[in-house]
């Protein structure tokens, strides 16, 4: 017999185990169906956005990655010199978990590298009852009608093959997207891709070889050279990253070793634990859908890593499709539901595909002079000079970027009732809370510091009410016959100025869908809309 699932996902990475997590904690039953046997080698991912993290606390697993994570002391500093040895141009620090300087909601984003996230995110997807995760077995065919997807997929271990279907079907098979070429799919390539590399080594105590302290990203301004050293652990583990590459290249040990010497500037014991050469591009797919097929996560867009908005955005793609098939799958979703994914997704990506290239663009040619390491007044001119760049293209935004974590918005989706008030600027360095339909709902203490308004909201819609509980009754009446799973929250008087209205609907992914002061003339063709009927 053909086994059927609701949903498959091509895909074991982060975005395919965010998904499978996030519908099954919804009660969809899905099928996560990985090629490799899910170990992870090396970590392409070291930062979880505070919004990637916003979902974990949902699921109840922040603490986990928090624990996880580089210690919550371990000074978030960025750090832009000729070597670590060297003379210091500039530095600065991000807000972190440890210096409570995190005011735009509960959880501050994290340096939890991919070894250890995937399987903290792993194990609480297949925790999940009706979520089944199968490795070692490779999807090599996609077809579909229109009531259902069939697949082929090959164990990789005894080369047998065998036939599923599905209800719906989405492609988190990353960069090179089997789904997306057997869906026709083609990619958009917005800039020239270079080839980089990831040089991966381990250092019992590198910090007692420099002065300037513990650092989490170090980047070595130098002419030929240069990239980023971050540390992966917060120990012993090191990354150092650098690109432009031509295509023939092949590093060798000594190759890498004296890259490794000359960014620390200066000779020590070190392990080479691997070598990775890989393709930056800034990529996204033309469309995000066919039929009963989707994209998610690299499968539809690859950015650039500086900034880590690359999974981070893949997240955002998986909590905003998973309540749409959720919907789908109980009976609930409207026909335009689904499409809505694209219309609010794209833009996303193709936004923080910007901000990727401005921050990889903005830290190219800073070595402005031979004598940068220079004890002469010369040599100070020329790091003031560079100073002066680096604060001129802003280059703290590579890692204080609360604005794109969070204050991304769904800005003109069908499934979204605007509220005639003006669209705010866009926001990256900053974030500014808004309730503003569309917007993360804002975050504000509750009960102390132990509960967030974002607590109340991911399984259905909240319907927020601050003393229209006719109004909120009205729309809850039309909500029920349309089969939409919502709550009427009551709203504090402390949340009520961060909301400004007096009926604020949230949907299940935190994002406002509609406010007013009072019910809307037709509080069915309202809660219509945002089921995309
Ligand atoms: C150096 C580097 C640093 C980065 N740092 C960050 C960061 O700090 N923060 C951040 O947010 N992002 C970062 N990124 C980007 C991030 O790693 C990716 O965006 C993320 O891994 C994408 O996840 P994914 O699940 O979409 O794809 P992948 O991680 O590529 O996973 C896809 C999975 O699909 C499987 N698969 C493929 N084809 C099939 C098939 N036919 N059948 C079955 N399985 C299949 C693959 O085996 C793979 O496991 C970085 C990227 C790089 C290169």
């Amino acid at each position: 017999m053909v086994a059927h699932f609701p949903v498959v996902i091509v895909g074991g990475g982060p975005i395919g185990l965010a998904l499978a997590a996030d519908l099954g904690w919804r009660g969809i039953s899905c099928l996560v169906l990985e090629q490799t046997d899910g170990r992870i080698a090396q970590p392409k991912m070291l930062t979880v956005g505070s919004r990637t993290m916003e979902y974990c606390r949902r699921w109840g697993i922040a603490k986990e990655v928090r624990a996880a994570a580089i210690p919550a002391d371990y000074p978030r500093v960025s750090l832009y010199a000729t070597s670590l040895r060297g003379k210091a141009v500039m530095q600065f620090t991000a807000p972190g978990p440890g210096n409570n300087s995190w005011p735009y909601g509960p959880e501050p984003r994290e340096r939890c590298g991919q070894t250890w996230f995937d399987p903290i995110l792993k194990k609480f997807a297949g925790s999940q009852p009706g979520v089944s995760i199968r490795h070692l077995c490779k999807v090599t065919r996609i077809e579909q009608s229109a009531e259902a997807v069939t697949l082929s997929v090959e164990d990789t271990h005894t080369g047998k093959s065998e036939t599923i279907t599905a209800g719906y079907l989405v492609g988190c098979d990353g960069a090179g997207s089997f789904t997306r070429g057997a869906m026709g799919i083609n990619n958009i390539g917005l800039e020239k891709a270079t080839r980089s590399m990831n040089m991966f080594f381990e250092c019992d105590d590198l910090v007692s070889l420099h002065d300037k302290g513990p650092v989490l990203m170090f980047h070595p301004i130098r002419k030929v050279g240069g990239g980023l050293l971050t540390t992966i652990d917060g120990k012993r583990q090191w990354r150092l990253s650098t690109e432009d590459f031509a295509d023939d290249y092949k590093p060798s040990d000594a190759d890498v070793a004296r890259r490794i010497r000359e960014a620390v500037g200066c000779d020590f014991d070190f392990r080479i634990t691997a070598i990775v050469i890989w393709t930056r591009r800034h990529l996204i797919a033309e469309r995000y859908r066919e039929g009963r097929v989707f994209l998610a996560g690299d499968a539809a867009h690859q950015l650039s890593n500086s900034g880590g908005f690359g999974m981070n955005t893949g997240i955002g793609d998986a909590l905003d499709l998973s309540w749409k098939l959720e919907a789908a799958v109980k009976g609930w979703a409207g026909p335009g539901l689904l499409d809505s994914y694209e219309a609010e997704r794209r833009p996303i990506a193709l936004r923080n595909i910007e901000e990727a290239r401005g921050n990889i663009a903005g830290g190219r040619g800073l070595a402005l002079g031979d004598d940068i390491d220079a004890d002469t007044p010369e040599g100070e001119a020329t790091r003031q000079r560079i100073r002066d760049l680096i604060l001129k293209r802003n280059l703290h935004r590579i890692e204080i970027n609360p604005g794109v974590e969070l204050g991304y918005r769904y800005e003109g989706s069908p499934i979204i009732c605007p509220d005639g008030t003006p669209e705010p600027p866009t926001e990256s360095i900053t974030y500014t809370q808004t309730a503003r339909p569309g917007s993360r709902a804002p975050h504000a203490w509750i009960d102390g510091h132990d509960r967030s308004t974002l607590d109340e909201f991911g399984q259905g819609f909240v319907l927020m009410s601050w003393g229209a509980s006719k109004e909120a009754e009205a729309i809850a009446e039309a909500a029920r016959q349309r089969g939409l799973p919502l709550r009427v929250v009551q709203g504090s008087r402390e949340t009520a100025p961060l909301y400004e209205y007096k009926l604020v609907m949230v949907r299940p992914d935190g994002h406002v869908a509609w406010r007013a002061d009072t019910a809307p003339a037709n509080s069915f063709d309202m809660v219509d809309r945002l089921r995309g009927a």
